[in-house]
């Protein structure tokens, strides 16, 4: 079982790489299919982290996190529908 101090060494490696790919397995299941978005304000360059995992569907969350150049990020300032990319429904682990 794979515990939260897991998820943030993950977090760390990916959010290191941006804007390349990690290519780091996920803690839980293995699979290489982690997924790194910030929802924050552009031109502050501070968001809330959303780090998961597409194929298990676990991760973690981080606030006010500086959003690296590169980084995937949804505009704050859009209604949660019109945010792009998507983020599915995931179980934060704890
Ligand atoms: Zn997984």
């Amino acid at each position: 079982m794979a515990t939260y101090d897991d998820w943030l060494a993950a977090y760390t490696d990916v959010y290191d790489a941006i804007p390349r790919d990690a290519g780091v397995a996920c803690p839980h299941c293995g699979h290489k299919a982690l997924r790194l978005v910030f929802t924050g304000d552009l031109e502050r360059a501070i968001g809330y982290g959303h780090f998961w995992c597409d194929n298990c569907l676990r991760g973690i969350g981080i606030s006010r996190a500086p959003i690296p150049e590169g980084a995937v990020v949804q505009d704050i300032h859009l209604s949660r529908e019109a945010r792009e990319p998507k983020i599915p429904n995931f179980t934060l682990v704890s």
